[in-house]
């Protein structure tokens, strides 16, 4: 059982995002990237299937600039075997990111693709979604328990009124939410094993796979400031100001 898991580099989540003063997108420069959360946790799910003898191999591929090999170090840091690095510097929307992901699957033939359920830089949540229909296959989205069973997975699904769970035929796309597991701290032997994993450089043509862009961004803007709260001394204080001024009772 073969498992490729996607990773995205992305702004870390720890950082504040500055809006360019162009308005043309956000400031990337001298600003700590790393693993887009979802994928971290694709990536342990992977292992943790590994480690319980259901998987036998590990593949990280990241779509992006050279630095993205940092990225894939990591991901084998927590325990994937090898690296795909497609390179390039472009902006590469999730149709593009899907069209070379399906060229590596035709290469690879892994059993399952496991990958985040959105990259928290553009919040597309679309990339699953269009593998899936590229490659025909099934998608179980928003995993947040995955069982592997012969030719089929288990996936619970969080909805917004409670949890599905659904039986899906492998080979499959899974997307992982929030709640599937708390990955692991890559240990410092693990860093350095992880240096010397075997890891790929390839272009988007050899893929086959042309970056043409079908959006325009227009504008990048700063959410509106808030205006501070206040603190009211009883109970009765905030119904009168909740009926008499902000008109809401
Ligand atoms: P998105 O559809 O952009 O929100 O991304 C969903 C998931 O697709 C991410 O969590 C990654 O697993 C994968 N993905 C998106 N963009 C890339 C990329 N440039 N390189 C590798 N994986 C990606």
């Amino acid at each position: 059982m073969k498992i490729l898991v996607p990773v995205k580099r992305v702004i870390d989540y720890n950082v504040k995002v500055r809006v360019k003063s162009d308005n043309t997108g956000v400031e990337t420069q001298n600003v700590k990237m790393s693993m887009n959360p979802f994928d971290e946790i694709a990536i342990e799910e992977a292992v943790r299937l590994k480690e319980a003898g259901k998987a036998t191999e590990i593949i990280a591929v990241s779509v992006g600039p050279s630095q993205c090999q940092e990225t894939l170090r990591t991901a084998m840091a927590i325990g994937a075997d090898s690296g795909i690095l497609i390179e390039t510097d472009e902006t590469v929307e999730p149709l593009n990111v899907a069209k070379l992901l399906k060229a590596v699957v035709d290469e690879q033939s892994p059993d399952i693709v496991i990958m985040g359920k959105q990259a928290i830089d553009d919040d597309s949540n679309q990339t699953g979604q269009m593998l899936s229909t590229l490659l025909g296959w099934g998608q179980a989205t928003f995993a947040s328990k995955v069982e592997l069973e012969d030719g089929s997975a288990k996936v619970t699904r969080e909805l917004d009124g409670g949890l599905e769970t659904l039986s899906i035929k492998t080979p499959c796309i899974i997307t992982t939410d929030l709640r599937l597991n708390e990955p692991r701290y890559a240990s410092l032997p693990n860093i350095m094993k992880a240096k010397k994993k075997p890891m790929e450089t390839k272009s988007p043509s050899d893929y086959g796979v042309e970056i043409s862009n079908r959006l325009e961004i227009l504008k990048v803007e700063e959410p509106a400031a808030r205006a501070g709260g206040i603190t009211v001394p009883d109970v009765d204080t905030l119904i009168d100001k909740l009926k008499n001024e902000a008109k809401v009772i």
